[in-house]
């Protein structure tokens, strides 16, 4: 690596959102690089089954998408990088992003660095990662052929990990601390109507039961305060995200939940840098307004580029 070499553009995060800025990037003729920590596509490369980004009239697996997303933007002469990022300074003059694999230098600095499973915060949870606690159901749901799996959470990813999971468990026990499910309407009829989908409504997780891995869950009824508990053999936690935006705290504004505050145009409050995909301020946080996103910041770092706002 030439450590004086300045880009055009660095983005940090392959994700969908990071991999359309850098074919938009790359297409309009800047130097471009993409920095990822392990493999292109970020959450999207976890998702089984994607059946809402057009295009694919039977839908696309999200590892298959991500690597459609990085070759088409290779193909313009964007270049990706495998490292991962430990400090950024994006006051500086060129920007600097400190990495595993070096230093990098971008003029230009678009900040897609996506979002984390955020955890239950119950006793135990870590240490029982892999041995019955899991995040992720289109990843870990086969280890669960057969068995009983209880999902908590009552969003959208619940609610998809709890149709996959159906088809895989013998039972999946769905667990929400309100009444009603927050998940689009799309998936109530198609989770009503499985049969083995049982739903434990106004309920949280409190305790973790355990020998060496995971063997049930205590719940506690939040309106009467009544307790029981459930045995299972694992637990998929489907209770939203956080965005990673831990490298740029102190740099860039951050709203009370931690993500990055940016508009439509995905500026941030420094010049040259934008912030794109699930780390934003947004109101729906999906592939296509990740894509959509990533277009927005090159036609705005190329407004910046040329020696506008
Ligand atoms: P979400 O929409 O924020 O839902 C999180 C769910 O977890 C809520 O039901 C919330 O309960 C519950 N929850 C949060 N903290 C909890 C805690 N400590 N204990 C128990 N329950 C807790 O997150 P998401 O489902 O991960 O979705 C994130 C984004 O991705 C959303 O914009 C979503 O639309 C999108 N997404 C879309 C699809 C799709 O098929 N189109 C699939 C997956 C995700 P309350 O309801 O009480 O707040």
């Amino acid at each position: 690596m030439d450590k004086k070499h300045v880009y055009d553009m660095v983005i940090v995060g392959g994700g969908p959102g990071g991999y359309t800025a850098a074919l938009y990037a790359a297409r309009a003729g800047l130097d471009t690089l993409v920095l990822e920590k392990l493999s292109a596509g970020g959450q999207m490369a976890q998702t089984h089954q994607i059946d809402n980004y057009p295009g694919f009239e039977d839908g696309v697996d999200g590892f298959s998408l991500a690597e459609k997303m990085q070759k088409q933007a290779e193909r313009f002469g964007a270049k990706s990088e495998y490292a991962e990022v430990s400090r950024l300074d994006l006051n500086a003059d060129p920007k600097v992003l400190e990495t595993s694999e070096g230093i990098f230098y971008g003029k230009t600095v678009v900040f897609a660095a996506g979002a984390t499973p955020r955890e239950l915060g119950v006793a135990k949870e870590a240490e029982l990662v892999g041995r019955g606690i899991a995040y992720c159901a289109a990843c870990d749901g086969m280890f669960y052929r057969g068995k009983t799996v209880v999902v908590v959470g009552g969003g959208n990813s619940a609610a998809a990990d709890a149709l996959l999971l159906s088809r895989i468990a013998k039972k999946v026990i769905l667990v929400h601390r309100r009444d009603t499910l927050r998940a689009t309407k799309i998936y109530h009829q198609p989770l009503m109507s499985r049969e083995n989908i049982e739903f434990c409504w106004n309920s949280t997780v409190t305790e973790l039961l355990h020998d060496d891995k995971l063997t049930g869950v205590r719940l506690k009824n939040v309106l009467t305060g009544e307790e029981n508990t459930i045995e299972c053999d694992g637990v998929f936690i489907s209770v939203g995200r956080k965005p990673a935006t831990d490298l740029v705290k102190g740099q860039l504004e951050l709203d009370r939940s931690g993500y990055v505050v940016a508009d439509e145009t995905t500026k941030t409050t420094i010049p040259g840098v934008y912030a794109v995909g699930d780390v934003r301020t947004k109101l729906l946080r999906q592939v296509v307004t990740a894509t959509a996103d990533g277009a927005v910041a090159v036609h705005m770092a190329e407004e910046y580029l040329a020696g506008g706002a």
